[in-house]
């Protein structure tokens, strides 16, 4: 039997053309928006009629950078709470960057089976990088977590298994020799898998993001990822000697902590609004994730000084990338559901109401290709979509004051 839902008289958020178009009738039948018409008294006799007087619809979100996979060290009831809960706060969609294949294939099977509720879950499966592997230590509780790529060889292997398994995109991170980063490249292409980069450390990367930006990324991970990008010409010199050259760990440490006192005054602003035109021309995204650079207190003094560094530049630049009109994606590098922290503080950064949504809905989607089922509210894309009470174009805040989620034509949650 078809599953017919009505939600009369409702607003909603139309991301393409940026306007609310009010007093509408959306039909949903089964999995997908089957039609949105506007409202007149008559109603349908198949459908169940919710009336949504006075709401505003958006598509549900996506969280752009979750690693899922840490749910699957917890208790078993924990997880499925905080699985359901991205649901229950309209987070319908979960770009995951980073996690062994075998947990998020699991996880995505049981949501979709309803064995659990949870979000979509779009993933990357294993972050990838040169050896040594900086999070090799995590293979030991989640095996599979990161992969070692050195040769053309390594990445035929990992392309197929990315295949195998499934994988929505592909996650980069850290060092790679640039011949072998080239390959990948090339290699992601023929399966059509975007991909997208976390350049490491905050300085000596590797693969820069102007970089990977001229080899055809089209996402970048972390805030923070413009610095070495955009030193004042001396440093960059000095920085890029250094890089350049046999691995000397003094000396790195020294810039290293040179360039961190320094702060705003190691970069330009010239490279930094050039870097931006280059993101603009190229539709290239930033994730930024603000929100685990946002912490009063780490481990050490030494250590607080350093994220507190972090934090302070990774606003800096974001805010300056948004008043170039480059493309925010949200998401906060996390596997818990509170992506409304990195909303709050891009707000707060100057990105607008409409910009948010966008980075939390068409954006992921665009990126991720799947704009024609996800990222807007339009018939024949799946019935992911969360109501709230009031405009949320008005005030972002308004986006939590939530009235009901679906999710794949399913009312998953209902504010009474
Ligand atoms: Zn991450």
């Amino acid at each position: 039997m078809k599953k017919q839902i009505l939600l009369k008289n409702i607003n909603y958020l139309d991301v393409e053309n940026e306007v609310i178009k009010e007093n509408v009738d959306i039909f949903i039948e089964n999995d997908l928006i089957k039609e949105i018409k506007k409202s007149t008294k008559k109603n349908f006799p198949d459908f169940k009629i919710i009336d949504c007087i006075n709401k505003y619809a958006v598509p549900g979100l996506f969280e752009s950078h979750a690693h899922l996979c840490w749910l699957t060290t917890f208790e078993n009831n924990e997880k499925e709470k905080i699985l359901e809960q991205f649901v229950h706060k309209g987070i319908t969609q979960v770009r995951d960057v980073g996690g062994p294949f075998d947990a998020l294939k699991k996880m995505k099977e049981d949501i979709s089976s309803n064995k659990m509720i949870g979000p979509e879950i779009f993933y990357a499966g294993p972050m990838l990088e040169r050896s040594p592997l900086h999070w090799g230590k995590f293979n030991e509780k989640l095996p599979g977590f990161t992969v070692s790529i050195n040769t053309e060889k390594d990445v035929d292997t990992i392309i197929q298994k990315l295949q195998e398994n499934k994988a929505s995109l592909i996650k980069t991170f850290n060092r790679f020799d640039l011949k072998i980063y080239k390959y990948f490249v090339k290699e992601a292409e023929k399966i059509n898998l975007p991909i997208t980069h976390d350049p490491g450390a905050p300085l000596f990367n590797s693969i820069p993001m102007d970089l990977a930006i001229d080899l055809g990324i089209k996402c970048i991970e972390h805030g923070k990822a413009p610095w070495p990008s955009v030193l004042k010409d001396d440093l960059q010199k000095e920085h890029n000697k250094l890089l350049n050259s046999k691995y000397k760990p003094e000396e790195y440490q020294a810039l290293a902590m040179k360039i961190f006192s320094m702060g705003i005054d190691s970069i330009s602003i010239e490279k930094l609004h050039k870097l931006a035109d280059k993101m603009v021309q190229n539709n290239v995204y930033i994730c930024p994730t603000l929100t685990v650079f946002n912490k009063s207190e780490e481990k050490d003094k030494e250590t607080t000084e350093i994220v507190k560094t972090l934090y302070m530049m990774s606003s800096f630049f974001i805010k300056e990338l948004i008043k170039q009109n480059v493309k925010i994606i949200v998401g906060i590098d996390s596997c818990m559901p509170d992506t409304f922290q990195e909303i709050k503080i891009l707000k707060n950064l100057g990105l607008s109401e409409i910009e948010i949504i966008k980075g939390a809905t068409k954006y992921p989607a665009d990126w991720l290709n799947v704009y024609d089922k996800y990222g807007s509210i339009k018939s024949n894309k799946k019935a992911n979509i969360l109501i709230v009470k009031e405009n949320p174009l008005q005030s972002i805040d308004n986006l939590e004051k939530i009235y009901m989620v679906f999710k794949n034509g399913n009312m998953l949650y209902k504010n009474e």
